[in-house]
């Protein structure tokens, strides 16, 4: 509820104005079997991007939001891993970085 125009935005930004999702080869960071790694690019301030990673089917971001649990879902999922599981689970293609 809480961040549903948020997502809704993001994946209308992504789509209609600049790709903002995109995913790190494994090798580019660092990444072990069951990880992948994405960036989020934020809509609101140009300069400000947002790592998400996926570590054998647990999520994290290093948003304000996700660390202190403000405005996330019941899981603890931040709108940008909401975004991310919208996008794989739509089978959206995320360009590497
Ligand atoms: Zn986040």
């Amino acid at each position: 509820m809480l961040n549903v125009i948020s997502i809704t935005s993001m994946v209308e930004y992504h789509f209609k104005v600049s790709p903002i999702v995109y995913e790190y080869a494994a090798e580019q960071a660092n990444l072990t079997e069951g990880q992948r790694m994405f960036i989020i690019k934020s809509i609101k301030r140009d300069n400000e991007s947002y790592n998400v990673l996926y570590d054998n089917s647990k999520w994290s971001c290093d948003c304000k939001s996700y660390k202190y649990k403000s405005g996330v879902t019941e899981e603890g999922y931040c709108k940008h891993i909401r975004l991310l599981v919208f996008f794989l689970k739509e089978g959206v293609v995320i360009p590497f970085v």
